[in-house]
């Protein structure tokens, strides 16, 4: 077992989380009537902590596989072009988990304990891959980017009143935005937010995720046929990892695609 591969496909885990993966990756082996535990053992022992269980019984359609093949390949080439601090290590269309019908892993190079604001515009991109991807090729979108879209709003309210990267709202916490008091004499320990702010506060969640979308869908138009091939060798294998993994995303072109931050900078400037 190579102990620096398996450090480097988990950088950020806790040590309960490390802990986890060993026991799994034991029972894995026992459970297989071997002695000692391998890399396929941690290999999916990693899997199931991070993602869950396989679930076998949830049977996807070849149409369905088609486009969950398509949606992790969006979630995969996006991230590694808009998002290159952190690497795809692994994509699978095998059901895990409670909802997860596929998944994307994409693991930092190094533990972050600091996000910049282009990694976060990043972030939101990589997260609507999926969507824009099934656009680009479908021309219409599923419900299986509904958790995607929720974290993504997330991640674009926490960029506006959490960290103060929206240059129309400046550079206030509003982190106590709209939070009710229903005690008397409790003010809730915020500001009070008028209508209007708490309007200019959705428009600007708004335009950022409208913005990252419409990179999302640029870089999978640029990149087209990564996108066919990643699609098509998870239709074939079910997932994709390491050396062939690398082989097929080593071929994004990263070159002429919009950098949001940048854009900022410079309207800002002008
Ligand atoms: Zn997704």
């Amino acid at each position: 077992v190579d102990l620096a591969e398996i450090a480097a496909r988990t950088p950020g885990f806790a040590g309960a989380d490390l802990a986890n993966i060993v026991n799994e990756a034991a029972l894995l082996a026992a459970r297989k009537g071997r002695d000692t535990v391998e890399d396929q053992d941690f290999s999916e022992a990693i899997d199931r902590v991070v993602a869950g269980l396989e679930k076998k019984s949830r049977i996807l359609s070849g149409l369905e596989k088609e486009r969950v093949a398509y949606h992790e390949s969006g979630h995969a080439i996006v991230g590694e072009v808009l998002a290159p601090s952190e690497r795809v290590t692994k994509i699978s269309i095998i059901p895990r988990g409670v909802a997860a019908l596929g998944y994307t892993m994409q693991l930092p190079t190094e533990d972050r304990y600091l996000l910049t604001e282009s990694e976060l515009h990043g972030k939101l991109a990589a997260l609507l891959g999926g969507r824009a991807a099934e656009e680009v090729v479908f021309g219409e979108l599923s419900t299986g980017a509904a958790n995607d879209l929720s974290r993504a709003t997330e991640i674009a309210r926490a960029m506006v009143v959490d960290y103060g990267m929206s240059r129309k709202i400046g550079p206030v916490s509003m982190a106590k935005e709209r939070r009710p008091s229903f005690l008397p004499g409790d003010y809730g320990g915020g500001r009070e937010v008028g209508d209007r702010t708490a309007d200019e506060i959705d428009d600007e969640i708004k335009s950022l995720v409208e913005r990252a979308a419409e990179r999302a869908r640029e870089t999978l138009t640029k990149n087209r046929a990564v996108l066919e091939a990643l699609a098509k060798g998870l239709i074939e294998s079910e997932h994709l990892e390491g050396a062939e993994l690398r082989k097929i995303l080593d071929g994004v072109r990263v070159a002429g695609i919009k950098d949001p931050y940048r854009e900022l900078e410079e309207t800002a400037a002008k």
